[in-house]
């Protein structure tokens, strides 16, 4: 047996998984497709995160949360959430739920090269990349997986192969794995913006009638790009629909400045600077069974959602954080890691929280841009009602600390063995 676990994809997911299992007496092999210093790299963008207080802690425990600190990170230390042009709102805060902060904000590039930094201390772990995966095959003892590097193809074999190939994954395909699909016929706008205040910490989620808005805290490093608009900079994503897209993405900076201005109101202060815009078409997409023998599919590859609460991320390292224990406690017990009794495991455990991450994510999309009177009364009375209920802000508070649920050890700051 070549290894004993093939991840497919070294994405942020994937390549936490091989930081998560450290510990564990298992060869691994990690196979990235693009070369991780290249500009084309699709999941180390500058695309900005927002990390759960559970994510710190997660990547805290996989031992890669001070390389990203390092890096740079901005805590969130206060939620203000609002409906445009309607009388809601609610805020949460870190020093009510007695926390130092309610999340942080890292770009995707910054994590990852927080993971890639000690990539090489890992013993037990190689990258093979670039390569890609072409085929796989299932015997009863093992997999089979064909990579191709360099225009050669080649077989490695493996006793369990995890799929982390992102959202388009080509296992999923290649397994007819089947898939829940909807789409919201919106798509995320993303920029870095300047406003003339400092951002205080302040994440903002505005919600308008072609979709929400995110405005998070995002002070560059110094020394680095933004890194002299320091706690000015935020980064922005801007939900429109798709029929919006092409005319936003042809506004000059004044237009596109003055239009963000208008939908987000001054309570972040004047919008001045803006970078180049880029767009993510937005959809939900869940795999409907993401186990089978010998298989498991982790972060976009099992799951898309919209990124309204910032989760997806945040989902996919629960996935790492779960599938790393299920597969510890098996080698402990002896057990084979690639057998389907273990990986079942893995996928009761993680049932819950997709349901809730999906109806939560699901149900704001919709329900925000909805115009229906009845609709928009109930989500302003909702949002009144998280501001003067403290149990109700609390339990959203911790729902987006990632902080609910049944926690694995790696959440909870324990070793994973
Ligand atoms: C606009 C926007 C904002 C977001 N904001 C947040 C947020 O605030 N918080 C949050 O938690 N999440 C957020 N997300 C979601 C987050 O970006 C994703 O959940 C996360 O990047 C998924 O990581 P991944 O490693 O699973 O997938 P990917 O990043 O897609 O990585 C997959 C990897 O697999 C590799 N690969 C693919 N095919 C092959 C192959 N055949 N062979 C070998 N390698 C292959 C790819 O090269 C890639 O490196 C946001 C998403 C968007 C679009």
């Amino acid at each position: 047996m070549d290894y004993d676990i093939l991840i497919i994809g070294g994405g942020m997911v994937g390549a936490s998984l091989a930081h998560a299992l450290k510990e564990v007496p298992l060869r691994i092999g990690l196979i990235e497709a693009v070369p991780l210093a290249s500009v084309g790299e699709p999941g180390f963008d500058t695309r900005a995160i927002a990390l759960a207080q559970g994510s710190k802690r997660i990547l805290d425990a996989i031992g890669v949360w001070e390389a990203v600190e390092a890096l740079g990170v901005s805590p969130i230390r206060q939620i203000h959430v609002s409906d445009k042009g309607h009388f809601g709102t609610t805020r949460l805060s870190a020093s009510e739920e007695g926390v130092e902060a309610l999340g942080y904000v890292a770009e995707a590039g910054v994590i990852g090269r927080g993971l890639m930094a000690s990539f090489d201390s890992l013993h037990h772990a190689e990258l093979i990349c670039p390569a890609a995966f072409r085929d796989l095959e299932f015997a009863e003892d093992h997999a089979r997986v064909e990579v191709e590097e360099e225009g050669r193809r080649r077989d490695l074999t493996c006793k369990l192969v995890v799929a982390a190939d992102g959202g388009r994954s080509e296992i999923r395909e290649r397994v007819g794995a089947r898939l829940l699909k909807l789409g919201y016929g919106q798509t995320a706008i993303i920029a870095h913006v300047v406003t003339d205040q400092p951002h205080g910490g302040t994440a903002y989620e505005r919600f308008t009638d072609s979709g929400p808005m995110a405005l998070l805290p995002n002070t560059a490093p110094e020394g680095t790009e933004g890194g002299e608009q320091g706690d000015r900079r935020r980064s922005l994503v801007w939900t429109v629909r798709d029929e919006q897209v092409d005319e936003v993405l042809l506004w000059d900076d004044a237009s596109f400045l003055k239009r963000l201005q208008t939908r987000f109101g001054g309570r972040a202060g004047s919008f001045l600077e803006a970078s180049p815009r880029c767009a993510y078409p937005l959809g939900l997409q869940f795999v409907r069974d993401p186990v089978r023998r010998r298989l498991a599919f982790i972060g976009n590859a099992a799951h898309i959602v919209h990124p309204v609460a910032g989760q997806g991320f945040n989902l996919g390292l629960r996935d790492v954080a779960v599938l790393a224990e299920v597969l510890a406690d098996a080698v402990h017990r002896g057990s084979d890691p690639g057998a389907l009794k273990n990986l079942r495991g893995y996928a009761r455990w993680r049932r819950p929280d997709y349901l809730r991450v999906m109806a939560m994510t699901d149900g704001l999309a919709r329900t925000f841009s909805n115009e229906f009177l009845p609709a928009v009364v109930a989500r302003n009375l909702g949002l009144i009602a998280m501001e003067v209920l403290p149990p109700a802000r609390h339990l959203l508070a911790r729902q987006a600390m990632g902080l609910t649920g049944r926690l694995p050890r790696l959440a909870r700051g324990l070793p994973v063995y």
